[in-house]
């Protein structure tokens, strides 16, 4: 009954991190992380710096004139994949009055649910992971320059040469996408490992498209091993490895620097007296924890950060509650990892990431699917936007840190107070572009029915 974890019984697991119990039971928490410091001083001490992000940058622009050709739908951003940030006031009002909880400061959306390409965050490190692969074999084969025009890249030759290599990875749907969609453009050979939660419509998509995708029947974790292994017997094959890439963080991270010309657009600033909040939805932490490291570059002590799981799935507040990072899974006590959101759907979080965020970070909540859905629907029905499930946890962030007393105290320690009513709040949409019309249709009919059926009990 008393499970040995590591080397420690649950009951004192439990006993020492009291959240843990919480995570067991399946309840909603929201935890402030103790560990947060300084922002400069835990900046300092990291293995990636602002001169990584710079580089990446750079490399993006390099591929604009190859990316606008392959996909024209990037023509109006000149080839870079890039989202919009838009006001939602009256999810704002929506939220307030659902949850009965009023925030202060205004609500934003950043879209990356409509990212072009591949449709989710992914978009960002799994597209660029598979640009800088690219670039470093066509150098390495003398195949393009660095001041060359890369558009040069969507001729026939170059796709003879990429179709020499492999890529591989392990992926719960949208990770693969990206990675199938970007590679097969360039003439790679692709293969994904898709995890038992990836839906029907994603593999078809990359079947469609020439990519090898092979399907297991446990759970993302595993997914990966296999494809690392996989790929690992074949010295052509490059393994995109979302446990532990600094390629993925990095094409990530770059969003800060877009997001901080967006607000600047909104005019919208951001100092002592305008605290930005940002909540990010996390499966292993490579998205949120990139784009978290890059807010904190570009914003400092300014931007307050917070990522949001599923209740079955909370692997990275497991980790850095208990500091462990992967070293336990949310399986080892119980937690089924059985969610609707299948893009957080992970029971281990990634230990790259969680040493990278775990002096930036501000805390992390966790969602019930049920919200998801209403969260959904609330989002169609106010403001005509399209968000799949796992892209919608975000829109909690204002309630929980507003209305619960782990929110308040964080405003208290972090002497946010005054400018509460200046704050600006970003949910971070996910996913959601490619989800065919009749899922989104059922999706948005469960969401309904949630909201109707607590109507009824609420009076
Ligand atoms: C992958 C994904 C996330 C989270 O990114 P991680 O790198 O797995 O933490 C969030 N939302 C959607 C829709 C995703 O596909």
């Amino acid at each position: 009954m008393d499970k040995i974890i590591l080397d420690k019984s649950a009951s004192q697991w439990i006993r020492e991190y009291p959240v843990i119990g919480d995570l067991m039971g399946y309840k909603p928490v929201f935890w402030i992380n103790e560990g947060m410091d300084n922002t400069g001083n835990a900046i300092s001490e990291l293995p990636v710096t602002v001169e990584d992000m710079i580089n990446a940058e750079n490399r993006l622009h390099r591929f604009a004139p190859l990316i606008r050709r392959l996909f024209p739908e990037t023509a109006d951003r000149e080839g870079l994949i890039e989202s919009e940030l838009v006001q939602i006031e009256k999810m704002k009002n929506s939220l307030q009055s659902v949850y009965n909880q009023v925030f202060r400061g205004g609500l934003m959306l950043k879209c990356d649910n409509y990212l072009p390409v591949a449709g989710s965050i992914k978009a960002r490190g799994g597209i660029y992971e598979v640009l800088t692969h690219a670039e470093d074999i066509a150098l390495k084969n003398g195949m393009i320059d660095m001041d060359d025009d890369y558009s040069r890249m969507a001729e026939p030759e170059y796709k003879k040469f990429f179709g020499k290599f492999s890529l591989a990875v392990g992926s719960t749907g949208n990770l693969g996408l990206s990675i199938g969609i970007m590679g097969s453009a360039l003439g790679f050979k692709v293969t994904v490992h898709m995890s038992a939660d990836a839906k029907e419509w994603k593999k078809n998509l990359l079947r469609s498209k020439g990519v090898n995708v092979i399907e297991y029947s446990s759970d993302y974790s595993k997914a990966v091993e296999e494809g690392r292994k996989q790929s690992l017997q074949d010295p052509d094959s490059y393994f995109v490895d979302d446990e532990h890439s600094k390629n993925l963080f990095l094409g990530y991270s770059v969003a800060a620097f877009r997001l901080k010309r967006q607000l600047g657009d909104h005019g919208i600033t951001v100092d002592k007296d305008h605290p930005l909040f940002v909540y990010l939805p996390c499966g292993v932490g490579g998205a949120p924890g990139g784009i978290c490291f890059g807010l904190k570059q570009v914003f400092g002590k300014y931007v307050h950060i917070f990522f949001a799981e599923p209740t079955h799935s909370p692997c990275m507040l497991l980790g850095l509650a208990a500091g462990e990072n992967d070293r336990l899974s949310v399986q080892d006590f119980g937690i089924d990892n059985v969610t609707d959101a299948d893009g957080l759907a992970v029971g281990r979080p990634s230990a790259f990431v969680g040493r990278m965020v775990e002096k930036l970070l501000g805390g992390i909540y966790t969602v019930e699917d049920s919200e998801l859905f209403k969260l959904l629907a609330m989002m169609k029905d106010e403001e005509g936007i399209k968000i799949e499930p796992s892209g919608t946890p975000g829109l909690l962030g204002p309630i929980w840190l507003e209305g619960s007393s782990e929110g308040k105290m964080y405003i208290n320690a972090n002497g946010l107070e005054t400018g509460m009513k200046n704050a600006a709040h970003i949910a971070w949409a996910t996913g959601g572009l490619f989800v065919p019309e009749t899922m989104m249709q059922e999706f948005y009919g469960r969401g309904k029915r949630i909201i109707a059926q607590q109507e009824k009990n609420a009076t």
